[in-house]
């Protein structure tokens, strides 16, 4: 089955100027990414509020980095998908074209994209509590308890954002920039309810964004988006890149595009 792709948004994609992908756990969960909620083995009795917290790491290192370990250790084997795959294809067909991300796992970039904003850090990087420096995955799976930093000795954390923690700043602002000149703004397999990142849809919007939403249910955003492409983002955002370059695939009604 192909989702139909409205001419429209096929002309509003080929004249954008500038393009911009907001993602949420959807487009993960389509790749298997677990959402770490109270299914797995031991970790079955702790919920990620209480571990992913300054406090949490202050009380109890050990108890946070086995956790982090063991999240680490389940996303290295997971791999971007088609959804992940077709945004790396809209970045090559559009002059400027950036991905927002609320996920941590790493796979816009692995599928390669190669400008994103990761709104809640990246869990397969690392930074030192004490001096800022970073500090490599291998070198940090590679040591046993609370890793240290090579330079100062001091504790090592993941470089995610915990709650109760501001997002970082380069990267919102990057993402605010990104929103405000979209030609063409995506909402990807996010709920849309998060805020401050939910509100850049609307920020998209009212600076003139042609606002797309792609999501397997309708959220809050729906009533507000120009399109609500409904279904997984692997199956849609490949649709719409065979339709933005004029290909067609086995079994599909023609696209036309005006
Ligand atoms: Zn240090």
């Amino acid at each position: 089955m192909t989702a139909s792709i409205s001419p429209t948004l096929v002309r509003r994609i080929r004249s954008a100027r500038h393009v911009t992908a907001f993602t949420g756990a959807g487009i993960s969960a389509e790749s298997g990414v677990p959402t770490f909620r109270g299914t797995d083995g031991i970790w079955v009795k702790f919920k990620p509020e209480e571990l992913a917290t300054m406090d949490a790491f202050m009380r109890n290192p050990e108890l946070v980095w086995e956790w982090y370990v063991h999240r680490k250790k389940v996303i290295a084997e997971v791999r971007p998908n088609a959804g992940h795959e077709a945004l790396v294809a809209l970045e090559r067909l559009c002059p400027h074209f950036a991905v927002i991300t609320q996920n941590i796992d790493n796979l816009h970039r692995r599928a390669g994209s190669t400008t994103v904003y990761e709104l809640h850090g990246n869990i397969e990087r690392n930074y030192c509590m004490e001096c800022g420096e970073r500090v490599s995955n291998e070198a940090v799976l590679a040591s046993s308890g609370v890793p240290q930093c090579p330079s100062c000795g001091g504790k090592v954390r993941p470089d995610v954002v915990w709650f109760g923690e501001m997002l970082p700043e380069n990267e919102w602002e990057g993402a605010v920039r990104a929103a405000r000149s979209s030609d063409v703004f995506f909402s990807i397999g996010t709920s849309a309810v998060v805020y401050p990142a939910a509100s850049l849809p609307l920020m998209a919007r009212e600076s003139g964004a042609y606002l797309v939403e792609i999501n397997p249910e309708p959220t809050p955003l729906t009533d507000h988006a120009d399109e609500f492409l409904c279904g997984p983002a692997g199956e849609i955002l490949p649709a719409i890149v065979r339709a933005v370059t004029g290909t067609r695939s086995t079994g599909a009604s023609p696209i036309h595009s005006d």
